[in-house]
Parts: C-alpha cells; structure tokens; sequence
C-alpha cells in the first residue's frame, strides 16, 4: 500500500522516478506552496510520490473524507477516461479536530479532470467521489515539512489553520465576554 488510504497504488520512488519527483518538488512545490499556502508550506523539506487508480472492478472506486500525512500535498490527475471522480474538500483540522464531525455544508466539490493540478494543505479533510467508469489514474505527492512538525508540538492551543479551534475560540471569548459583563454588572 502506498499510504494509509489507498489499497491499490504504487510508491514511485521504488520505479526509479525519485529524480523526477526531487525536480518537481525543488522547484515548483517548495516554492509554490511557500507562496500560497504559507502557513503550513513554507518550509517544506521532504515528499513522497505515489499513484493511485481508481475504477470498477478490483481497484478503489470511491476516497473517504481524510486528512493527508503532509503539510502539503500535490495531487494531478494524469488519466485516462473517465465519469465521477471528483475531489472534494471540507475544512482544514487540527491533529486534534481530525475525527470531528464532518459539516456536508461546508463541502465544495471540483472537478478532477486529465492534466489538472491541485494543491492543498494536507490537514484539508478531503476525498474522491466514486469513479463510475473508466480508469481514473492520479499522481501524488504528500510534501513535509520537519520544521512545522516540530514547531508543532510547542504550539499555541487555537491552531489558525483549524476551523474547529477558531469555533473554539470564538466561543471561548464570548464566554469571557458574557462572565466580565456580569462582574461589572455587580
Ligand atoms: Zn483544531
């Protein structure tokens, strides 16, 4: 198994495509991500690349709603011809906010077409809807970043990036808000 989702896929580090991969992360991913999503990818250090295919029969057919193992991840569809597919993305969780529930409402769905690319914060909740025909066939690439993994166990307690953490705090201001009321009230 190439990672902790997908039953059928290969890691494309053990077909001699490392070279190809290290290209594409030095020079585009580190920089891109740096760019648009600085928060979690402005230091990114590492990746693993894999492909996974998705269709009837003995492969994946649908993705469930996870979070990816990466600050980062670069997903492109490379092929071949076929219905469904599409990727969806909810909200972005915390290590402590991953099992929330899901909110169907925040959910936005895009199309998966040949030759796309998507990048999004690994911690992103996302899937795939199911692949009704046809092969389906995507290369990627979980971009890691050791300087974020560390600084995360020093972390403050309301993560930025994490929805369930900002509701958190919202509420917990709030709550202070409504207790000073009450004691200048007194
Ligand atoms: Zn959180």
């Amino acid at each position: 198994m190439p990672n902790t989702v997908n039953k059928f896929g290969l890691c494309l580090d053990d077909f001699g495509m490392k070279d190809m991969l290290d290209m594409l992360f030095e020079r585009f991913v580190k920089h891109i991500g740096a760019v648009l999503l600085p928060d979690v990818g402005g230091n990114l250090d590492s990746h693993h690349g894999y492909i996974v295919q998705y269709g009837m029969g003995q492969q994946d057919v649908t993705e469930d709603i996870h979070v990816d193992d990466s600050e980062v991840t670069l997903n492109i569809c490379l092929g071949y011809e076929f219905i469904g597919g599409q990727l969806f993305f909810e909200s972005p969780m915390c290590e402590k906010h991953v099992h929330t529930n899901i909110h169907p409402e925040k959910i936005i769905e895009v199309n998966n077409s040949v030759g796309c690319a998507r990048l999004y914060r690994g911690c992103h909740r996302h899937g795939a809807r199911a692949t009704t025909s046809g092969r389906r066939v995507n290369l990627v690439m979980w971009c890691r970043s050791s300087i974020f993994r560390e600084a995360k166990k020093y972390d403050k307690e309301f993560k930025d990036y994490c929805d369930e953490c900002q509701a958190e705090k919202t509420a917990k201001r709030h709550e202070m808000m409504v207790a000073m009321t009450k004691v200048l009230l007194v």
